[in-house]
């Protein structure tokens, strides 16, 4: 398999096995369609452009990998660490020699998950020049899966990926929304990566809760709510978004005071302010 016998929707950077005249997930009002139409790009033609992967150490145990420029989205996927080998989540469509050795010198990889539909990038390629490793993909987001494959494994609920990280299915964005708990993150107390399943703001004090992040759809005060609940389960103090986006701590109180505060607003609660 080379890297022209599948192609990436330029907007959202997810990888397909064909190409549709549009791509189904940017059609979807979650996402968008460039006014100038459908784009769909190859890796070969991608690295011919000049675009290069780049990675860091957002803190110990945890590696960011994008892209320059970034691809679709432009997510930074990570890689995360475990006493039982890495995790590579919400990987980016955009793959090169030196973003394969990095995750490799991390460790045995464990798999790849990502948090939602968006966050695929080339979640296939990635599993296929690792060595075929799992590809996990929560079962109530199935229909999004543009490039089926053997690796990829459905999963719903809590999926326990090492001792130290577990992935749980939160919903409201996708159904099948997911954050993973990296139990042994910020030194013991616990780190969130979140994709866009909530949103830390730039005020790196509160998050937002939404079914479109570029189209500003809101979610019920009731699906936001019962979102904290769910993540109430978890044990953490920081929160990693999709790009460089994060809270550094006291994540939990933010997660609490967010909800409380979406909710009393699409209830109407402050319309007299309006
Ligand atoms: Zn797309």
């Amino acid at each position: 398999m080379t890297a022209s016998d599948f192609w990436l929707c330029r907007t959202c950077g997810v990888e397909h096995a064909a190409t549709p005249q549009v791509c189904a997930i940017c059609a979807d009002d979650r996402q968008w369609v460039p006014p100038d139409g459908q784009h769909w790009v190859t890796l070969d033609g991608l690295v011919a452009d000049g675009m290069q992967s780049y990675a860091f150490e957002l803190e110990p145990g945890l590696i960011g990998i994008g892209s320059n420029p970034p691809l679709g989205i432009g997510q930074l996927g990570k890689v995360v660490s475990t006493s039982a080998g890495t995790v590579l989540w919400d990987p980016s469509g955009f793959l090169d020699d030196a973003a394969l050795a990095t995750v490799l010198e991390c460790g045995p990889v464990l798999g790849v998950v990502a948090s939602h539909p968006h966050m695929f990038g080339a979640q296939v390629e990635w599993s296929r020049r690792l060595g075929g490793i799992p590809v996990y993909v929560n079962a109530a987001d199935k229909a999004w899966v543009m490039r089926p494959d053997p690796a990829i494994s459905y999963w719903s609920g809590r999926l326990e990926l090492a001792p130290e990280l577990t992935v749980l299915q939160v919903g409201g964005h996708f159904p099948g929304s997911s954050v993973a708990c990296w139990h042994a993150g910020a030194d013991g107390r616990g780190v969130l990566l979140v994709g866009d399943t909530i949103f830390p703001n730039p005020d790196q004090r509160t998050v937002a809760f939404l079914r479109s992040y570029p189209n500003r759809i809101p979610l019920s005060a009731a699906v936001v709510q019962r979102m904290a609940g769910t993540l109430g389960e978890l044990r953490f103090d920081r929160i990693y978004g999709l790009h460089t986006n994060a809270i550094d701590t006291d994540a939990a109180a933010a997660i609490r005071f967010s909800a409380d505060r979406h909710a009393a607003w699409v209830r109407g609660d402050h319309d007299d302010l309006t």
